[in-house]
C-alpha cells in the first residue's frame, strides 16, 4: 500500500509499475460526481491489477 502514489504516477504516464510496459488499461471506474472515484487499472502484459481512489478536487465537501 505504501507505494500506491508512485504506482499511480507511473500508470498515469501510461506505464505498468510492475513490468514497465505501456500496456496499462483502465478497466473499471466507480463513483464519480462528488464522491471519490475508484479507478481500476490492469496491465495486459503481466496481469498487474490495482484500484486507486481519487477524490474530486472541484468538490468542497
Ligand atoms: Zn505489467
Amino acid at each position: 500500500m505504501k507505494d500506491q502514489s508512485k504506482e499511480l504516477e507511473k500508470i498515469e504516464q501510461g506505464f505498468c509499475p510492475k513490468c514497465k510496459h505501456n500496456t496499462i488499461e483502465m478497466v473499471d471506474i466507480r463513483g464519480g460526481g462528488c464522491s471519490p472515484k475508484i479507478i481500476t487499472y490492469r496491465c495486459s502484459s503481466c496481469g498487474y491489477e490495482n484500484s486507486f481512489t481519487k477524490s474530486n478536487s472541484s468538490c468542497t465537501l
